[in-house]
């Protein structure tokens, strides 16, 4: 009991980390290929990732959709920390809340969700009772009011900067829908484009966050997908996705902030639920249903 006692006390008083970070913007590239990024000997396809942003940040070498890898799926594992099944057209709302809900309720601010699918509006709400309907972020994605459709990506990132320009949204979740349209038309010239436009599109997010008074410095960013693509020769190849192939789980993750490492290769194996957990313990508010780890690996002091 006293030993108890003074465990309780002793954790009192450790002292809690103190970071720099106090807002945080993920950004889903939908739907490449490990081998067409990071995996890419040239990665010639995302030139301003690993020519500039590599160096400022840390990649993930080994990072994994474990679940489901389809579009609202993997997304739903990034933002609640957990895998289940859930509808692929937006039918669906997830069943735990997401880190945007978590944050909004703690820490009092608004949340952001900006996305080119439209299906994806369902991240920012849930089933479960004391968050349902609650705790709602700012919502734009997709063609029209209902939020239904798919709309070009170069309207998102307009959207993305206008969101970013009000200078009142600490967390920000975006999804781009390229490269993953051109792969199901089977367009392999606009597959490679898809993924080499989102990586200007990231410079450009990446510029303004650097340039902002409101995020600079006070921003952490997490790059990553929610799924990959089947392996060539495995069922219709680089068009389709949806199962357990290496093809379709291994996607990527990059890092950067002012609390985390500059110029790092991380090669610890992760997942996609490891990106709540990572951005709840940054931030400093509690995600108790994230299945997700911290990935303390990425952290300056760890
Ligand atoms: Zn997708
Ligand atoms: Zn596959």
């Amino acid at each position: 009991m006293l030993f108890h006692l003074i465990f309780i006390i002793a954790l009192s008083f450790s002292p809690k980390p103190e970071y720099k970070a106090n807002k945080a913007i993920v950004i889903v590239v939908d739907g490449p290929r490990y081998s067409e990024t990071w995996g890419e000997p040239s990665k010639k396809h995302i030139p301003y990732m690993a020519n500039e942003l590599a160096k400022e940040g840390t990649v993930c070498t080994k990072f994994y959709n474990n679940g489901v890898t389809f579009t609202v799926p993997g997304h739903t594992a990034i933002t609640t920390g957990n895998y289940q099944k859930i509808s692929n057209i937006g039918f669906q709302l997830p069943k735990l809340p997401s880190f945007l809900q978590y944050y909004e309720k703690e820490k009092g601010q608004k949340a952001a969700l900006v996305c080119s699918k439209g299906k994806l509006g369902v991240l920012g709400n849930c089933k479960e009772k004391s968050f349902k309907n609650k705790f709602l972020p700012v919502s734009n994605c997709g063609t029209n009011e209902e939020g239904r459709g798919y709309r070009n990506d170069s309207i998102t990132f307009i959207r993305i900067i206008e969101t970013l320009s009000e200078e009142k949204y600490p967390v920000l979740m975006i999804n781009f829908k390229e490269p993953d349209v051109s792969g199901h038309a089977n367009n392999w010239d606009g597959y490679l484009k898809g993924i080499q436009k989102t990586d200007e599109y990231i410079k450009k997010i990446k510029d303004f966050i650097d340039t902002n008074a409101y995020y600079k410095e006070t921003t952490a960013l997490f790059i990553t997908n929610d799924h990959g693509r089947h392996l060539d020769g495995h069922k219709d190849g680089f068009r389709s996705h949806g199962d357990n192939c290496d093809g379709c789980k291994h996607i990527f993750l990059y890092a950067y902030g002012p609390d985390f490492k500059q110029n790092f290769i991380s090669e610890t194996p992760r997942e996609q639920l490891d990106i709540s957990a990572t951005l709840a313990h940054l931030l400093g508010f509690s995600m108790p249903t994230s299945n997700g780890k911290v990935m303390r690996e990425l952290f300056i002091e760890n």
